[in-house]
């Protein structure tokens, strides 16, 4: 069997979790959209069943392949609806729904619910993608409690540069917001993983958190380029792993791999790893990409194709045929693999594809 395969790590899941709620004082939604970032939603959410105070996806597909697993705690829809039909099965399976538009506040007057909606009123405070503007923040906010067809409205809004530490504009978001809902009695959800990691002097004087929404925390990345202590603390979930499955000893002058990228300055000894591209191992890595073979540090070198890439052995005489490879996990972070794509982890995360998940911890 082709030995490339992602092991995700359960109870480092649900150290992350438990870090995220006790960095911030504050219930969490555990953010499991996009197949819980490529770590596979329904195995993750299991894990996190007994004590998550909620999960957040983006659509209502994805919350429907929870409920279909078994799933029974909240499950907010990040996106609200994108067609008012949703709202017979939004209210068949009590799924949470933001509502981030003018439209979707119409379609709720107008809808037969069996029951009242929970709803996460969202606010633009200055990222500018979805949300209400504030000057009809406080008015979509009443005419939600008058339809009748509401019973509990949280308050929310979404930060654009929380991972960057010394940037202004998420204290300015947070002004935006507190100056919108100035009067309004309400639960508030602001936070994303950055700025529970990051920004906790914020919250303490304001106090305005009651629900935060952690995504990449949970699965032991960091959303910051730089070192930061609290991220520190994550323990990485997934660790992508391989096999050395063919060694060249080439002399210096010869190529390797498509396009020649990588030409032998010494005499080299090659080692090809069963990972590729098709496997969601960013193409763009380049030469010097870190890896693990064996536990030891080395290096990518040429270019990743499909199916494979090759690494340098050469100062491992120990690795060879066989030998274990860690594209990343608990000693090569994926952000740093990332980061040398010019990519992010969320996004490797998500192109992961092919390779089967072996579940760690229960
Ligand atoms: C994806 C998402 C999150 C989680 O963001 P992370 O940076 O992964 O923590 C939180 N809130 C909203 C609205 C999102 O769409």
């Amino acid at each position: 069997m082709r030995p490339a395969r992602a092991l995700i790590d359960l109870d480092a899941l649900r150290h992350n979790y438990r870090l995220a709620r006790e960095l911030s004082g504050a219930r969490a939604l555990a953010v499991v959209k996009a197949d819980a970032y490529g770590h596979g939603a329904v195995r993750c959410a299991q894990a996190l069943a007994g004590e998550a105070d909620g999960f957040a996806v983006a659509c209502i597909e994805e919350a429907l392949v929870l409920r279909e697993a078994g799933i029974v705690a909240p499950i907010l829809l990040l996106e609200g609806f994108f067609e008012a039909d949703e709202l017979t099965l939004i209210d068949q399976h009590d799924l949470w729904c933001v509502i981030h538009a003018q439209w979707q506040i119409e379609a709720i007057e107008q809808a037969q619910l069996s029951k009242p909606l929970t709803v996460w009123l969202k606010l633009d405070s200055g990222m500018h993608r979805v949300g209400l503007h504030p000057a009809d923040y406080q008015n979509a906010y009443r005419r939600l409690l008058a339809s009748g067809k509401v019973s509990k409205i949280v308050l929310m809004s979404h930060f654009a540069r929380a991972d960057e530490p010394e940037c202004e504009r998420t204290s300015e978001q947070l002004a935006v917001f507190q100056q919108a809902r100035d009067g309004l009695s309400a639960e508030v959800s602001l936070r994303n993983s950055p700025a529970v990691l990051g920004w906790p002097q914020l919250f303490e004087k304001t106090g305005a958190s009651d629900w935060v929404r952690p995504g990449i925390m949970l699965y032991g990345a960091t959303p910051f380029e730089q070192a930061q202590q609290q991220a520190a603390r994550l323990q990485p979930v997934m660790t992508l792993e391989s096999k050395v499955i063919s060694v060249r000893e080439l002399p210096a002058g010869e190529p390797v791999g498509y396009g020649a990228r990588f030409i032998a300055e010494r005499p080299t000894r090659v080692g090809v790893v069963a990972m590729g591209y098709a496997d969601g191992y960013p193409r763009h890595a380049p030469t010097g990409t870190p890896v693990m073979v064996d536990g030891q540090p080395a290096r990518l070198i040429g270019r990743v194709s499909m199916d494979m890439l090759t690494v340098d052995l050469t100062d491992l005489p120990q690795a060879g045929l066989g030998s274990r490879v860690e594209l990343w996990g608990k000693q090569v972070l994926a952000s740093d693999v990332a980061m040398a794509a010019g990519s992010i982890p969320y996004q490797i995360f998500c192109n992961l594809r092919r390779v089967p998940l072996l579940y760690l911890g229960g």
